[in-house]
This record gives structure tokens, sequence and C-alpha cells, in this order.
């Protein structure tokens, strides 16, 4: 399985339709600094079902939406599309190709979609579950995370760690480090050793 295309329109930097279709292997996204790599990053995560407007750079969920410039006006709404293939085996899928949409207006109202047929977010979130993809499961890492995990402190790359393991936050983990990391590690006795 891989990301074939993503098709953003009126979302953050993306005023007009814009298709970005990927072959498999490495691709780079190469540009200068504020021309939207970033905003591509955050559209993959927006679409595979982001609730925290934080995570994705702003303030509330309706600042992704185009916001207008000199020239031109505000969108009233945005939508990302992913498209994945050769879905079958990975995601246990009848579909050889797999799109998602994510539509939302200003005023709030969101729509997500399953190859064009509307769903729910629980939909999109149980056909990624236990597969790598998904808003948490580190397939997509932000701007200045590798240099967390790069870093040389151990309490940043620590909190990578327990947030990976769905560990308490580092500020409660280390109110009481010991008790969090030991009741999270235990090995299941049925293992062998
Ligand atoms: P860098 O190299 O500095 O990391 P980048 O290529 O990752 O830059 P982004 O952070 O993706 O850049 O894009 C930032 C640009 O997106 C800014 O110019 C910002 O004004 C624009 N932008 C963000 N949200 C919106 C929005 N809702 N409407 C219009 N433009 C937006
Ligand atoms: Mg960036």
């Amino acid at each position: 399985m891989y990301l074939k295309a993503l098709k953003l329109h009126g979302f953050k930097s993306f005023a007009d339709p814009t298709t970005l279709k990927f072959e498999p292997g490495v691709t780079a996204v190469v540009g200068p600094n504020g021309c939207g790599k970033s905003n591509i990053a955050d559209s993959i995560r927006w679409v595979l079902g982001e609730q925290s407007a934080k995570a994705l750079r702003g303030g509330k969920m309706q600042d992704v939406i185009f916001e207008g410039a000199d020239t031109r006006k505000a969108a009233q709404i945005c939508e990302v599309s992913l498209l994945l293939t050769e879905c079958e085996k990975q995601l246990g899928s009848e579909f050889h190709e797999i799109e998602i949409t994510r539509r939302v207006h200003r005023d709030g109202q969101s729509e997500y979609a399953f190859n064009g047929q509307p769903c729910r977010l629980k939909d999109i979130q149980k056909l990624f579950m236990d597969t790598g993809v998904g808003r948490t499961s580190y397939s997509i890492m932000a701007q200045g995370q590798i240099d967390q995990i790069l870093s040389s402190k151990p309490e940043e790359r620590r909190a990578v760690f327990e947030e990976a393991a769905a560990s308490p936050s580092t500020s409660r983990s280390a109110a009481r480090p010991c008790r969090s990391s030991r009741s999270r590690i235990r090995i299941s006795p049925a293992w062998p050793t």
C-alpha cells in the first residue's frame, strides 16, 4: 500500500484545487520558507481525522480554511482527499484504491467520505486501526519532532517514547517517574522468557 495522491482545495495556503501525485519510494517536498511544505503534512494529518487545532498549528479548527489574501477573498469551505492504492493486504480491504475525504465549512460543519460515500470519523479510524497509518501512529512526524528524538536531552527523548507508548504526559509522569514507567512495562507470564 502506498500514498498515491493528495488533493487539496481551500486548505491553508492551497486556495486553488491542487493535486499532488506520489510514486512508490521516497518523495521529498522542497521549497523556500513559508511556501507550504508543512501545510501538506498538516493536510494528511487532518484528513486522517486530527481533532486538535494545535496539532495543525492553529487556534481553532476553522483556521485550516484558506483565510484570504490581498487579492483574494477567504474560502468558505476546505476539502482534502487522500488516495491510497494497493490497499487489499494492509487494510484487509476489498478495494484496490481507497479515497478518504474530509471537508469543513466555516460554520464548523464537518463531513467525511470514504470512496465518495459519506461516512463517520469512526469508520476512518476503524479502517486504519493497527495499520501504522493514522494521525497518532507516528506515520506523520511534524517539523521539530525529529529534533526532539535526536535531542541529547534524555527527558525530551523520553517524552516522545512515552507518548508513543500512550503513557501519561511528561509533566504528570515527571512528578512520579518510577510509578508511571514501571506500572506500564509488564512482561506477560504467558510469553516465553
Ligand atoms: P518552513 O520552511 O519555514 O517550515 P513551510 O514551507 O513549511 O515553511 P508552511 O508552514 O507550510 O511553510 O506554510 C506557511 C504559510 O501558510 C504561511 O505563509 C501562512 O500564512 C500560510 N497559511 C497558513 N494557514 C493559512 C490559511 N488558513 N490561509 C491562508 N494561508 C495560510
Ligand atoms: Mg515547515
